[in-house]
């Protein structure tokens, strides 16, 4: 059955329920094919992929090679459990190959079907692991404002942002909210050192709800829905200081930092921390199958091990042919050296960016690690009064109807994580599509 565009937007708009698009939305671009870091949607028209689908597409689109293993695998053995006893040979594969490139003494690995999965069950772990160790009262979550970790009612109340907890309480209790690391925003920390006040306000929040009640703090490394929000170098390593000291776990949630976006297989490694489990996703298949891995040190592994296991799990734990997929994009990464490429990239987009858009007045800030960017839109440079955005003329969307370029809009920042084969011609592609409506966006963010 082939349909046209006109026919695939009826139906979907009469039956998808799309995240964040209201109903009475009459737009639709429906995708098609995709190659490296290129789109072609059902009227033929072309995009460059500036966000890596939502954040993950690390290999770029196309890659012909992941669909083969996929169907090498399911026609071998497309599925069985891997509760009990029960294994397969790709996910053993996958989970030592993760144990190797993650930073000891995360040695261990949980497989889930993406992020939120990712956080709920590291949430769960850590109140688990305490309760096991005789410490039940430890049942407190420390997150931070702006954070995002999935859609979940654990991770969902984690997330620091009041739009998602609107409508849908009550949220999980015991779930407490720090100030986040934002250099930029100054005004946050009162003149203050950022690092300085961020680790003053979280010993107080510790003394307030008691050590002794508080279970993990979850952090994203680099906050990305946040707006890709880069903390001081001294961040993470005081605030595992800090934790340490009181016996509370850290979960980085590495949905989107993992796998190479950061120049590092992990960010953990960037920032030298090493928390007691990492979460991962997306660019662990470069999205190419759903997967989440979560890597959980020894420590936590040997409470969560002990006596009848650990009594948590779910169908698709270590599916065979996510986990073979996974495989090969790493494999992928490693041959092609993506890490290193992410780096050289990401600085060249960087570069381009300040080039074209580092004179004008709404750019407040241009900020990166790798193939993680953000653009800072402000009112005015002075007060660093955020831009006045027009949902229905977002600079994001502007951009994309008139070059075809996907960039997202993150908190007043236009956000991107390209795939990681970007080359040098389509960065400048990016840069002078941004410029192209950035330099005719007025402060008051009219367009
Ligand atoms: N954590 C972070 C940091 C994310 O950015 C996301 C999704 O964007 C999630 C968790 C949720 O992951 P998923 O959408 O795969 O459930």
């Amino acid at each position: 059955m082939t349909m046209d565009t006109a026919e695939l937007t009826r139906l979907d708009r009469a039956h998808l329920i799309h995240p964040y698009l209201p109903g009475d939305a009459a737009e639709r671009v429906i995708m098609a094919s995709g190659s490296g870091c290129r789109l072609t949607d059902t009227e033929g028209r072309g995009y460059l992929d500036a966000t890596g689908g939502l954040w993950l597409a690390q290999v770029g689109h196309g890659r012909t090679e992941l669909a083969d293993v996929a169907h090498a695998q399911m026609s071998k053995l497309e599925y069985f459990t891997s509760f009990w006893e029960f294994s397969n040979e790709r996910a053993i594969e996958l989970a030592a190959r993760l144990a190797a490139l993650a930073p000891d003494p995360l040695n261990h690995v949980y497989f889930t079907s993406g992020g939120s999965e990712g956080n709920e069950a590291a949430i769960k772990m850590a109140r688990y692991h305490h309760h096991r160790r005789g410490e039940s009262s430890r049942t407190w979550i420390l997150a931070r404002s702006k954070a995002y970790h999935g859609i979940g009612y654990g991770g969902g109340s984690a997330t620091g942002f009041p739009l998602y907890h609107e409508g849908f309480a009550p949220m999980m209790p015991h779930v407490s909210h720090l100030t986040p690391p934002w250099p930029y925003r100054t005004d946050l920390y009162g003149g203050e050192d950022p690092t300085d006040f961020l680790i003053r306000e979280l010993e107080e929040r510790i003394a307030e709800i008691g050590p002794e009640n508080i279970a993990a703090m979850i952090g994203e490394p680099i906050m990305g829905v946040g707006g890709m929000l880069v903390p001081p170098a001294d961040y993470w390593p005081r605030v595992r200081e800090v934790l340490d000291r009181h016996g509370i776990l850290l979960i980085f949630d590495e949905v989107v930092t993992a796998y190479g976006r950061m120049g590092e297989w992990f960010a953990a490694q960037h920032f030298g921390v090493t928390p007691d489990i990492i979460v991962t996703a997306k660019g662990i298949t470069s999205g190419y199958v759903p997967l989440g891995a979560l890597l959980v040190g020894d420590h936590v592994a040997e409470t969560l091990l002990r006596d009848h296991g650990f009594p948590m799990g779910y169908t698709y734990n270590g599916h065979p042919v996510a986990t073979a997929v996974a495989t090969a994009n790493l494999d992928i990464i490693e041959k092609e050296g993506m890490l290193a490429r992410a780096t050289e990239r990401g600085a060249f987009l960087h570069a381009e960016l300040e080039a074209h858009l580092g004179d004008l007045p709404i750019v407040g800030e241009i900020r990166s690690v790798g193939m993680m960017l953000a653009v800072e839109l402000v009112q005015d440079r002075t007060t660093r009064t955020p831009l006045p955005l027009h949902p229905d003329r977002m600079p994001h969307d502007v951009i994309r109807r008139e070059t075809g370029v996907i960039v997202r809009d993150s908190a007043h920042s236009l956000v991107m994580s390209p795939p990681l084969v970007m080359t040098e011609s389509e960065a400048k592609e990016v840069a002078t599509a941004l410029r192209g409506v950035l330099e005719r966006t007025a402060p008051t963010g009219e367009i």
